[in-house]
């Protein structure tokens, strides 16, 4: 009896920064490793938890360095905000660049039933814009966080990202937010359903060993870590979270994929 499986992967989830590219610097051989999933009928999908640029400028960003992923396959947390937002209205921490992802938006800065937090440019959440929040919550708005990552990987180091900001609110507030990016499960589901896939088919590739690793196994998929972008050994050990494959970066995807498939 063969204990061999065949094709286990069924389609191919991507993180973007910090496996295909880093800040404006591409991942050398990054896209031919993508071409080299499409050439064996492998779906694609680009899932960022980006929330600066909307995904009109993601889109034209791959395609500049010639990564073959199409608009309709980048997933963002924006798209489940305005999805969860529905026929409410809220009030927007957003940038400006962001804004076309939210259009259709009934905005109340006043009385908002929602308020997103996303990243912001200028000098970000300040304590002020904090205090804002966290009174505004304290009246009865609910926090959508477009992601809450400790830190991310920029060309001059590490940088905080928003999971402090949001946690603070929570903190105070003692008010839990919903989180719509990675790691959210919702957000993983939405995308194998998206590519007619079963979370167990499918292989998500990302650099933070939490939100694209801890959160894609939690909803059940298969987990490929790169040591690329924001990977840090001693951090992905403190975790304790063990990915099913360790790549030095995407280069080794199409040999390690015949290790599984
Ligand atoms: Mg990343």
């Amino acid at each position: 009896m063969s204990r061999k499986k065949r094709n286990v992967i069924k389609a191919i989830l991507f993180d973007l920064d910090g496996v295909l590219y880093v800040g404006d610097h591409l991942i050398p051989g990054a896209p031919q490793s993508v071409q080299h999933m499409l050439d064996l009928n492998l779906p694609v999908a680009g899932l960022t938890n980006t929330t600066t640029q909307p995904i009109s400028a993601i889109a034209e960003k791959l395609a500049g360095f010639s990564v073959p992923i199409s608009k309709s396959d980048i997933y963002t947390p924006a798209a489940l905000a305005v999805q969860t937002i529905g026929e409410h209205n809220a009030r927007l921490y957003v940038r400006d660049s962001l804004m076309e992802d939210f259009q259709g938006i009934r905005i109340d800065n006043d009385n908002p039933d929602f308020i997103v937090m996303g990243d912001l440019g200028g000098d970000g959440y300040t304590p002020d814009l904090l205090h804002e929040i966290f009174n505004a919550v304290m009246d009865g708005s609910t926090i959508l966080a477009l992601h809450k990552n400790r830190f991310w990987q920029k060309p001059d180091g590490l940088h905080l990202d928003i999971g402090p900001f949001v946690a603070a609110i929570e903190y105070a507030t003692g008010k839990d937010a919903i989180i719509l990016g990675k790691p959210s499960q919702e957000f993983f589901h939405g995308v194998c359903a998206s590519l007619h896939v079963k979370p167990e088919e499918t292989l998500m590739i990302g650099d933070d060993i939490e939100s694209d690793i801890g959160g894609s196994q939690q909803a059940g998929l298969k987990t490929a870590l790169v040591q690329t972008g924001k990977f840090r050994a001693n951090f992905v050990k403190a975790t304790g979270i063990k990915a099913d494959l360790v790549l030095p970066s995407v280069t080794d995807l199409p040999d390690a994929l015949k290790l599984i498939n």
